[in-house]
């Protein structure tokens, strides 16, 4: 699945999720680009007992994502997982990234 990233159309600097102001330059002018979805964990930690919205997922993980362009983004997987395993993008669900193992 592909991801969307935000490009400062001034600078050149890239931001997820989308941002009002460039924090490098300021300007407001911005496209989008999108990416393949794929990342590298940098982080992670396994959630056994959540909230009960989440009750019908755990365990799972919440995962800190290295996207190839320099941004860490967080998410959701159920896979078991490891640093510096790559990572797919599968869904978008309610704001929050689902990845899985690449
Ligand atoms: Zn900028």
């Amino acid at each position: 699945m592909k991801l969307s990233i935000y490009v400062c159309e001034s600078c050149g600097k890239t931001s997820v999720p989308e941002r009002l102001i460039c924090p490098a330059c300021k300007s407001t002018a911005f496209t989008t680009k999108e990416l393949d979805g794929e990342g590298k964990v940098y982080s992670f930690t396994k959630i056994n007992v959540s909230s009960v919205e989440f009750k019908h997922l755990t365990p799972y993980y919440v995962v800190l994502v290295d996207l190839p362009t320099g941004e860490r983004i967080t998410g959701r997987t159920s896979d078991d997982i490891q640093i510096d395993d790559t990572l797919q993008l599968v869904d978008v669900d309610n704001g929050a990234y689902i990845w899985a193992k690449g």
